[in-house]
């Protein structure tokens, strides 16, 4: 496999933690997010701190002609991609479904699920072996939101990680014959920027005592499990699930 890999959202969060885990391993990185240049340097310095090349892209990965110049950029300055880990994902603020705009559902659904579908399908045509590439691996980053449903907060993106969960079912049985593996992880509630998103920064610490383990989750755990789907340690493992939502 090559040793290239594609990380959306890793500027901040779960993604950056596992840009670092990344660098360790020896890959070459890229870097992708979709607005904060600062936050994607600090990852870039860290990353090359580590020894890794890597670079940073900025690109909406909801929008395919940003997806199509974000590849380019890998083919041409890191090589060709062996990994990718669909990361980048976005909440509204809490509400009932009643309440929701059509803007707010399209956004999300372009986000969190056209995106991974549309960064799939670009990593494919060069990762499968239908289209001449040496094989790879797809992580999709999905939520215990989509087994839970998150009644009166925000079932509009529980039901995006549902629908990333059946795209990672299917998307597993279509390319196992071509050298391609796709998994996905599914978090709880974890310790990142995402859910002042939703309108509440505390709301991981004020959730702890609803959380089996009674504690919250780093984004490193959740990049460990990531990192170890990506790799070849996995590799009689598709189309399957690690949850790490501390016994939710
Ligand atoms: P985060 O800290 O808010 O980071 C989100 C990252 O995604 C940022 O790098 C952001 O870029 C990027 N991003 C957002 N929209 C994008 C777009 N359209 N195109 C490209 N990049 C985009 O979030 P996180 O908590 O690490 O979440 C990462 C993933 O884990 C998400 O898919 C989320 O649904 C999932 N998850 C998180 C939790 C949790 O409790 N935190 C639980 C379950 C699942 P900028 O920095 O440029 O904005």
């Amino acid at each position: 496999m090559d040793n290239v890999i594609i990380i959306t959202g890793a500027s901040r969060g779960i993604g950056a933690a596992t840009a670092l885990l990344a660098a360790q391993a020896g890959y070459r990185i890229c870097i992708n997010y979709h607005a904060d240049d600062a936050a994607a340097q600090r990852v870039l310095g860290q990353v090359r701190e580590l020894g890794a090349e890597a670079i940073t892209v900025r690109a909406d990965v909801s929008v395919e002609d940003e997806v199509i110049q974000l590849f380019h950029r890998v083919d041409s300055e890191l090589g060709r991609v062996g990994a990718l880990v669909n990361n980048a994902g976005t909440i509204g603020q809490k509400s009932r479904i009643d309440e929701m705009s059509e803007f707010r559902l399209l956004k999300l659904m372009k986000t969190n699920v056209v995106g991974p579908m549309l960064c799939a399908k670009h990593a494919l045509l060069r990762m499968s072996t239908r289209h001449g590439g040496g094989g790879g691996s797809i992580v999709n980053v999905s939520s215990v939101a989509a087994r839970l449903g998150s009644p009166n907060e925000y079932v509009d993106y529980a039901a995006s990680k549902g629908a990333l969960d059946t795209f990672t079912l299917g998307l597993a049985k279509e390319v196992a014959g071509e050298g391609v593996r796709v998994n996905a992880v599914r978090p709880g509630y974890i310790y990142t920027d995402f859910h002042a998103l939703s309108g509440d920064p505390d709301r991981v610490s004020k959730l702890e005592p609803s959380i089996p383990m009674g504690r919250g989750g780093q984004p490193a755990e959740v990049a460990e499990a990531i990192m170890w789907l990506v790799s070849d340690k996995a590799s009689y493992s598709t189309g399957s699930f690690i949850d790490l939502g501390g016994g939710r």
